[in-house]
Formats: C-alpha cells, sequence, structure tokens
C-alpha cells in the first residue's frame, strides 16, 4: 500500500453524482445505471466490481459520454476537474476524450485501426490534441513509451494484428499516457488476456501507477485484479452501488450480503471462509425487485427488505453501504459522502 499516492487534500478530480443511464428498448425502459455517486481523487485508483450486467461497463461509457442510442444520460451530474461533462457539447467532449479522459477496454482492437500502423496511431493522437509537435518527435515519444511499457521500438511499424494481445494492451495504456490523460478508465483490461500476460500487465499497471501517479477506475468482475491494484472498491448490484470503502476493510469485513456473496465466490481472496457459489441470478432491470434489489437472494431479507430500498449508510468510518442490517447502527445516512 506503500505506493500508492493519493491526494484526498484536494478537491476530487472527477465527482459523479446521482447519475442515471436508460436504455429505451421495445420491451420497455432498462436503467442500467441507477442514481450512482462517487468521487475519485488524483493518483487514487477505484475498482468497480460487480456481476456481468450490473451496470459497472454502462458507468465507465456513461463517464465519457459514450452511451449509444438506444441509451442515454437521463439525469445526473459528471463533475470532471469541476465542469460538468453533461453540460458540454460534443465538440467540447471529444476535445476532453483521450487528452483528458482515456479509455482502455477489454479488446482493444475495438480501439485501434487496423488498417494504420501503430506508430500512425500515435501520431494521429497526439496531433488530434497538440499540432505543434511534429511527426519525428510524437513517434520519438512512443518510442520511449515502448521502452517503458517493454515493447521493442520496431513494433511501432506493425499493424494491430500483428501484435499480441498483451502487446495491443500495452499500447492502449501508451496511447493514454502519450497524451497525458488525468484519468484513466480501464474497462476489462484483462479479460482477453491469458493468466501469465495477465499478471506481466498488472506489474506494468502498478509500475506506471507508481511513475505517473496515475488516476485509474479499473471495471472488472475479476476481484484478485482489484486487491492487486485499487485503493477503493466501489460495489455494484443492479444499477446500483451497494457497498464502497477502501480495500482493506471492503475485503476484510464486507457488510453487504451482496459483497459478502461475491466474495465468497472467488478463490484466493482474503475471506477465510469455503468457496461457495452465488444462489440466484441477478434481476431483470426492465422490472427490478421493489425494496433492495438483492432481496430475491438474499439470505437475511426482512419484510421492509421488499418493500424499501436501503438508505446509503456510513456502517464504520469511510465504509458505506446500503441495507437495512446497517441502518439502526449508525445515523449517518444519505450519501453525504463519496470519497
Ligand atoms: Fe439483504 Fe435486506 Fe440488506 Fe438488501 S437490505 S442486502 S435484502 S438484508
Amino acid at each position: 500500500m506503500d505506493e500508492k499516492k493519493t491526494v484526498k487534500t484536494e478537491p476530487p478530480l472527477l465527482k459523479v453524482r446521482d447519475l442515471v443511464v436508460e436504455y429505451y428498448t421495445r420491451a420497455g425502459v432498462v436503467r442500467a445505471v441507477d442514481g450512482v455517486s462517487f468521487d475519485i481523487h488524483r493518483g487514487e485508483v477505484i475498482g468497480l466490481v460487480g456481476e456481468s450486467g450490473c451496470g459497472k461497463s454502462t458507468l465507465g461509457m456513461a463517464l465519457l459520454r459514450l452511451v449509444r442510442t438506444p441509451g442515454q444520460i437521463s439525469s445526473g451530474q459528471i463533475i470532471f476537474d469541476g465542469e460538468d461533462l453533461i453540460q458540454l457539447s460534443e465538440k467540447e467532449m471529444r476535445a476532453r476524450r483521450g487528452a483528458r479522459i482515456s479509455m482502455i477496454f477489454q479488446d482493444p482492437m475495438t480501439s485501434l485501426d487496423p488498417l494504420q500502423r501503430i506508430d500512425d496511431h500515435f501520431v494521429e493522437s497526439i496531433h488530434a490534441h497538440d499540432k505543434s509537435i511534429s511527426r519525428q518527435e510524437a513517434i520519438e515519444k512512443a518510442g520511449e513509451l515502448f521502452d517503458l511499457l517493454g515493447i521493442a521500438r520496431d513494433r511501432l511499424h506493425d499493424f494491430p494484428h500483428q501484435l499480441s494481445g498483451g502487446m495491443r494492451q500495452r499500447v492502449m495504456i501508451g496511447l493514454a499516457l502519450a497524451l497525458d490523460a488525468d484519468l484513466i478508465i480501464a474497462d476489462e483490461p484483462t479479460t482477453s488476456l491469458d493468466v501469465l500476460v495477465e499478471a506481466q500487465f498488472l506489474d506494468l499497471l502498478k509500475d506506471l501507477r507508481r511513475r505517473y501517479n496515475m488516476t485509474l477506475i479499473l471495471i472488472t468482475h475479476n476481484i484478485g485484479i482489484v486487491s492487486e491494484l485499487a485503493d477503493r472498491v466501489a460495489v455494484m448490484y443492479a444499477g446500483e452501488i451497494v457497498e464502497m470503502a477502501d480495500i482493506e476493510p471492503l475485503f476484510a469485513e464486507p457488510v453487504h450480503p451482496y459483497t459478502q456473496a461475491l466474495l465468497r465466490s472467488v478463490p484466493n481472496i482474503r475471506l477465510d471462509e469455503e468457496l461457495k457459489i452465488m444462489q440466484g441470478q441477478p434481476p431483470d432491470l426492465l422490472d427490478p425487485p421493489s425494496g433492495c434489489r438483492f432481496h430475491p437472494r438474499c439470505p437475511y431479507a426482512i419484510k421492509l427488505c421488499r418493500t424499501e430500498a436501503p438508505p446509503w449508510t456510513e456502517v464504520k468510518p469511510n465504509h458505506w453501504a446500503s441495507c437495512w442490517l446497517h441502518v439502526e447502527e449508525n445515523e449517518n445516512q444519505g450519501g453525504a459522502s463519496y470519497g
């Protein structure tokens, strides 16, 4: 933990408030992200975890305003470095994507042009945000980053398909670093990598984090990756954040029954209980359960859980959750703190 440097005395780099993202389908409205709020400070790494379909990737796309029709951001605020991204024009937003906020996807081929050599990707990205840099200077910068990323410089002349999956993910990180992005959002960055390459990629991220004081939102279903990298964890269920805390207390003493079940279903995690498969399925967001959305799967559900949504409550210092089991223990409720 020593290497993790987070400056919390400054205002948060990103403040998300009551963000709602909806998809308008023929079957009805799907609220994929429902009233999500959190902060992230410069130099901080937040792990965003939850089962497939919980809304974590949609949230990542929404932060860059990349949600596509039939989806839309219906309400809320995304305050990045003091300005609400939701209020910006598409042109203003384009200037911030890449240069200020960068996104790394599970499959880098979705972001890399298959017809363009890697050096041209660097030149184009750098020129899109700073035309005063010459092509030669841009390529030199890309070469320096390749040294850092552990890729031979001559691979700059390759097309994306000539690189391995691990190299392509490194290139995506390199593109974000080339533009000096303030915030990187990585959506399942290791899912397509084999275990060995994943371990190397994680080591690289840890190293880059130390060197660049990177601010990172790590979206993943892989709790092991989060335990390696994150300072704080936000657990999402059915479009909502249900628990958020620093990584050590969250893994040592999760308070929300969903988090407890999630951690028990993962091998090699710091919870001294046997591995158990979580029962039941995530809810259909076209018709989510009333009250607490986890109640149909929750072994501790009481009558109140079926009718009323639990408030966001500070269960312990800086450890927040929405669960009726913890509401009476502490009166600090209502989402007063997200950072
Ligand atoms: Fe379970 Fe009730 Fe807590 Fe929801 S509010 S997690 S149903 S105990």
